[in-house]
């Protein structure tokens, strides 16, 4: 009988469990507020593209959170896949390039003028820029003045709705719950994007893996009319994403989320990476730099 192959990320429940008792930023009343926000957008998500999933997939997407964590933590996290994950995948490699990791200049622009490392800014200054895809998703939640600020699921609104939730308060009640308002639709966002990260092939090569992520959510924001918050990819990611949904139909998410068969499989993987080319991906992501690896020989190994 064929190994199973593995389609998705999945963690283990227990790991799980003591990864969120040491690295839960918030309190667990806090973290149900959270997580019912978290809920809400993988409904979504599920209503319109469940259908590309495997009932295991679906169920794992609705039975994980999205760990908040602080900063360092994340970055522990990181280094930590980073010393393990040492495994390199044929469908890694788009040219001959192994794309590792990504990192976005805008971060680092905004830490240099304040003077910083150039390694990353505070999270007040910008909307959740820290997460770690795949694996265990975490996020850095919105913070003003060093504070996380709450997220409730009632803001999940669009923006109209929420205009005339705001007429019914005094001013200073309407000048906090902005922050509110902000909060959720940010950890919204990036809370479907991680989520979604968890059931994409993990065979898939970064660039493509991103498109995906970002393009999906997106669509599924402008569907639910939901604000989000400007991200660092832009809108170019979704844009592209949307065209090559157009152009291969089901086909393209089918594969995206590993479910694809051979020979089919190879064939759109084909001609996906000859649309990913370096120069391409620099024109989807303007304001991103990739930790890239160029492979030796793409033959066999000795
Ligand atoms: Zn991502």
């Amino acid at each position: 009988m064929n190994e199973k192959k593995e389609t998705f990320f999945r963690v283990n429940p227990e790991q799980y469990d003591s990864l969120r008792l040491e690295a839960q930023a918030v309190s667990p009343e806090e973290q149900s507020k959270f997580d019912e926000v978290t809920r809400m957008v993988c409904e979504a998500f599920v209503k319109t593209f469940g259908g590309f999933l495997t009932q295991e997939q679906r169920d794992y997407f609705f039975n994980t959170s999205v760990l908040t964590v602080e900063d360092g933590y994340l970055k522990r996290m990181e280094q930590h896949w980073e010393a393990t994950d040492t495994k390199i995948n044929p469908m890694e490699i788009l040219n001959g390039v192994y794309y590792k990791s990504y990192k976005n200049q805008l971060v680092a622009k905004g830490a240099k003028n304040k003077g910083g490392s150039g390694e990353s800014v505070s999270a007040e200054e910008s909307c959740g820029q820290q997460f770690w895809s795949g694996r265990i998703p975490a996020a850095v939640p919105f913070k003003k003045d060093g504070k996380i600020i709450s997220v409730d699921s009632k803001y999940l609104v669009p923006v109209r709705e929420f205009e005339q939730m705001v007429d019914t308060l005094t001013d200073d009640e309407a000048f906090a719950s902005i922050y509110n308002f902000v909060a959720t639709n940010n950890w919204a966002q990036i809370a479907l994007h991680e989520k979604i990260h968890t059931v994409l092939d993990p065979n898939l090569p970064l660039p493509i893996s991103e498109c995906a992520a970002d393009g999906y959510q997106k669509i599924i924001f402008a569907n639910s009319h939901w604000q989000g918050v400007p991200t660092y990819f832009g809108r170019s990611a979704e844009i592209y994403w949307r065209e090559l949904l157009k152009e291969f139909n089901g086909d393209l998410s089918l594969l995206a989320f590993g479910n694809l068969e051979e020979p089919k499989k190879s064939e759109i993987f084909g001609q996906l990476a000859s649309r990913f080319t370096p120069k391409q991906i620099a024109k989807i992501f303007p304001d991103t730099t990739w930790k890239t690896k160029k492979m030796k020989s793409k033959s066999k190994k000795k």
